[in-house]
């Protein structure tokens, strides 16, 4: 079976600095899989690439069988695959609904759209009871919902979730954490990039440890858990 998406030696450039050099791992169709490692390792370059944002130097991106490779943005999501970014990008001055309708600005299907914010204000009850608020007034974890609730939009066949838990007090971090568990049992095939790793080991098929752009290390979300290094260098173990 080919997995759903495939990247093979990507390579990834800003000028002369080469923030991605060369990775290759993959996403199979109902799985979690997680880009853990600190601060400048290449992760969110890497989902930058991935969303058709920032061009490969080179290497290969097929998605749902097809290659990426120079495919924009736009289409990009048409084709059914949305970002959730860092930073959360949301539209600060519309109301939570204004910005979940958004994230579904290529959708024709207005009754189905509209089911699927129920459907988000379900999965987030705090969006629906702010539902007229302006986005900029929510808490920073209620942001990352609407982010996470926007990207749903666009009903992905993967969705990809940049640092969902930082900046959260660890009481909203669990509670975006058991959303992506509840994500993952409804058959969501999610590409999560953490710093976070304990949390989304915990909760990942798969792993990957990013290094000064390149995977170092990988293996299924338990192994990594219990690896030595890995608990040393990302979950504050001596
Ligand atoms: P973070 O958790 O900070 O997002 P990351 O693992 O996602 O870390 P990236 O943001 O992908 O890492 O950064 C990888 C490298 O690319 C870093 O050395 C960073 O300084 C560099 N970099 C990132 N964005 C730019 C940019 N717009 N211009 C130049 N260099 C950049």
């Amino acid at each position: 079976m080919t997995a759903l998406l495939e990247v093979e030696d990507l390579r990834v450039a800003y000028g002369k600095i080469e923030a991605v050099k060369g990775i290759t791992f993959s996403v199979e169709a109902g799985q979690v899989v997680t880009l853990i490692g600190t601060n400048g390792a290449g992760k969110t370059t890497t989902l930058r690439t991935l969303s058709g944002l920032l061009k490969p130097l080179s290497g290969k991106i097929m998605f749902d069988g097809e290659p990426l490779d120079g495919v924009g943005a736009h289409k990009i999501v048409a084709k059914g695959l949305a970002h959730s970014p860092e930073g959360r990008r949301l539209f600060p001055r519309l109301t939570v609904t204004e910005n979940l309708q958004l994230g579904a600005f290529l959708r024709r299907d207005t009754e189905a759209v509209e089911k699927d914010i129920q459907r988000a204000y379900e999965l987030f009850p705090i969006l629906g009871e702010r539902r007229k608020q302006a986005a900029g007034t929510l808490s920073g974890g209620e942001q990352q919902m609407l982010a996470m609730g926007r990207a749903l939009m666009s009903r992905p066949k993967l969705l990809m979730l940049d640092e969902p838990s930082m900046g959260l007090s660890p009481i909203m971090m669990q509670k975006i954490m058991e959303t992506i568990s509840e994500l993952k049992a409804e058959g969501t095939t999610i590409l999560l990039v953490e710093q976070n790793a304990q949390a989304a080991l915990s909760l990942a098929d798969h792993g990957h440890v990013m290094e000064v752009g390149e995977i170092v290390l990988s293996g299924t979300g338990q192994d990594l858990m219990h690896d030595e290094s890995v608990r040393k260098a990302y979950l504050g173990e001596d």
